[in-house]
């Protein structure tokens, strides 16, 4: 009997060594681990990722969306943080991300456990978020960074998400990992509706040539495409998976009152384009323009 509790018990252990030899690479960035409030961004939309990683909650009364996890440790966060604004972990059906680097999907095996909610994911990112991180062009020489997530969908270009009175469209937005998303929702007040960009900055990790980047060989082409396509975007509020990219300390303080207009700024959408276009051009041009992945120092991986 005992010999057979053995044996069943190795065998379940050997169905998830991938889950078990995840290694994380150290945190040194403080923004990334730093506490942030939860609050409401517009509407059903709201902010419960940490002072730097940007996850945001989409409610519904048939349950509720969470985009983006933060690393392993932003569990807490956004645990307390939805708790915090009066709603329930357990009501989250489904989980989405911007892109699969262990700072926006670290603690996504462990929600969706905890939760059961539907992981789907941009189909090009699926493999990725299968492996941990293993078979990113860049970051797979980290090993597996992340507890990998067999996702229960995969979508595309333009896909509607809907649950409950949440629409969504999902924007492949390519480059920065091969799935790489942005989100367009609706959402509404008492007041108006709002059209709302949920960005992923297509910033460039890599400091190879793209030429030399033989495991995403269209790199380039996903990079301008993503530039040029999310230059022409047009809504009323945007936000981004880092806190930093949107400047949301510049536009809300722990404890500030309701007010989606904070989040208009069309100007430092553009501003952000722009600087990450010069990026693109320097490194096509043969120039750096690109800042090499460290842990300590990259504050926009
Ligand atoms: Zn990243």
């Amino acid at each position: 009997m005992l010999r057979n509790i053995l044996l069943i018990s190795s065998l379940l252990f050997s169905g998830i060594p991938s889950y078990s030899q995840a290694k994380e690479p150290p945190v040194t960035n403080t923004a990334w681990t730093q506490p942030y409030p939860a609050f409401r961004i517009a509407g059903n939309l709201y902010y419960v990722g940490t002072y730097d990683l940007g996850c945001y909650l989409i409610t519904s009364s048939k349950g509720h969306i969470l985009i983006n996890t933060g690393t392993a440790a932003s569990l807490k966060q956004i645990q307390s943080g939805i708790r915090d604004l009066g709603f329930k972990l357990k009501d989250i059906r489904i989980l989405l991300t911007t892109q699969v680097h262990y700072d926006h999907v670290g603690a996504m095996a462990k929600l969706k456990l905890l939760t059961g909610a539907k992981m789907l994911v941009n189909q090009k990112d699926s493999g990725v978020l299968a492996d941990g991180g293993r078979s990113d062009y860049e970051l797979g020489k980290l090993g597996t960074s992340f507890h990998p997530v067999k996702p229960d969908g995969v979508l595309k270009d333009g896909d509607s998400i809907r649950l409950g009175d949440i629409k969504m469209v999902i924007l492949h937005h390519p480059g920065h990992t091969k799935g790489s998303a942005s989100y367009l929702l609706e959402v509404k007040d008492e007041n108006r509706n709002y059209r709302v960009l949920i960005a992923n900055m297509p910033t460039i990790i890599s400091d190879r040539k793209f030429s030399d980047i033989h495991s995403y060989p269209g790199i380039a082409t996903d990079f301008a495409y993503t530039l040029k396509s999310m230059k022409g975007l047009q809504f009323d509020l945007w936000v981004a998976s880092h806190a930093s990219q949107f400047g949301l300390h510049s536009k809300h303080k722990p404890g500030d009152a309701y007010d989606p207009q904070a989040f208009a700024d069309r100007q430092g959408y553009d501003d952000e384009l722009r600087e990450l276009q010069e990026s693109y051009d320097k490194k096509m041009n043969g120039r750096s323009g690109t800042a090499a992945y460290s842990p300590s120092t990259f504050s926009y991986l």
